[in-house]
């Protein structure tokens, strides 16, 4: 079954051709960053411009790079939720119009469930049962994934996203926008115990998180640095804080995996493609005695290849959409 995807809930368009939930014929995927760089941070209104002006050269595109003809889709995959309403809006439209012009199903995906779903990609033997650690810009989800589309939140940030955290502290220290792969490349050869950054844990909620004291710790730090005219020891500084935010992320999915007694973890969204993040995840595994999966770090971004995998599961699992279909800003992944 070919599955032509859509994606457009934040700065990237992309579109793609899955076949049967683990193949991907093609998959292409335009960023926006370089026009929301100059404003620190994604502005929804360019967003939802850029992806109106983009989305139909990507179909496009992803038909011809998979060789196929228009009659060869047999559906066609969109992420609906979460994200920015009008850059949402934009995929779920031109998904609409294609499903109907194509005279195939519609089937609507959680952008969240499609990160998961990477996994299916890069690893044919993986199936549900599994603990799922998605950590992206706007989620930090400790997910039991108990079937392909039977998901339960185990644990959550409560405040900011861990991607979120990596970009508005690498913001600051003028790393550009979005921060997180260059205070990655940052950290390495510096020393993570030089500066000391607070770790917080929620009462009575052991596999909740919270960045936000983090965030504004490390933000102060660099505020006051600068104000007493000391120089930063920048490398030393990402080193230290992302051992901060590794050492929230990598202690609960063990303790959830053991709660739950799954035996299999899958890391996925943006985060994921962290050096250290992945390190720490690795040694884990290793002492704790579970089976790691770490996506390449290409599928751990946002890509429509992943929505065309998690969109065949739904679509197995009886999920369609009609021409009524909305986008939503926040969904709740277990119902999604
Ligand atoms: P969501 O998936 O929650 O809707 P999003 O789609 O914007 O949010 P992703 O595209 O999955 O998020 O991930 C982008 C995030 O990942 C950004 O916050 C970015 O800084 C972060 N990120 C990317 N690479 C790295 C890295 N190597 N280290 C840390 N963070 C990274
Ligand atoms: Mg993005
Ligand atoms: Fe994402």
């Amino acid at each position: 079954m070919n599955i032509l995807a859509i994606e457009s809930s934040c700065d990237e368009t992309a579109a793609a051709i899955c076949r049967n939930g683990r193949e991907v014929l093609s998959d292409v995927v335009l960023s926006q960053a370089d026009m929301h760089a100059v404003y620190g941070g994604v502005v929804p209104e360019i967003a939802s411009r850029r992806h109106v002006e983009a989305v139909g050269g990507l179909a496009e595109q992803a038909l011809a790079e998979a060789g196929l003809r228009r009659e060869e889709i047999d559906a066609v995959a969109v992420t609906y939720a979460p994200g920015l309403i009008g850059a949402l809006l934009v995929g779920v439209n031109f998904a609409k119009a294609a499903s109907y012009g194509l005279g195939v199903p519609l089937i609507p995906v959680h952008h969240v469930r499609g990160h998961i779903a990477a996994g299916y990609i890069a690893f044919p033997e993986l199936e549900p049962p599994f603990l799922s650690l998605a950590i992206s810009g706007g989620n930090t989800l400790l997910v039991d994934v108990r079937d392909y589309t039977d998901m339960h939140i185990v644990g959550a940030s409560r405040d900011d996203a861990a991607g979120e955290c990596f970009d508005k502290v690498a913001r600051v220290l003028g790393l550009g926008y979005p921060g997180g792969a260059a205070m990655d490349r940052l950290a390495r050869g510096g020393d993570d115990s030089r500066y000391a950054l607070p770790r917080a844990k929620v009462e009575d909620a052991e596999l909740d998180m919270s960045f936000s004291g983090l965030k504004t710790a490390a933000i102060n730090l660099i505020h006051n640095a600068r104000q007493k005219g000391e120089t930063l020891d920048e490398a030393s500084f990402a080193a230290s804080f992302t051992k901060a935010v590794s050492e929230v992320l990598v202690p609960r999915a063990v303790e959830a995996a053991r709660m739950l007694g799954r035996r299999t973890v899958v890391a996925g969204g943006g985060v994921a493609a962290n050096s250290r993040i992945r390190e720490d995840l690795t040694r884990a595994a290793a002492e704790n005695g579970f089976q790691l999966f770490l996506p390449p770090t290409a599928l751990c971004g946002d890509n429509a290849a992943m929505i065309g995998c998690q969109g065949y599961y739904e679509y197995i699992a009886g999920k369609r959409a009609g021409m009524d279909l909305n986008a939503y800003a926040t969904l709740d992944i277990s119902r999604g």
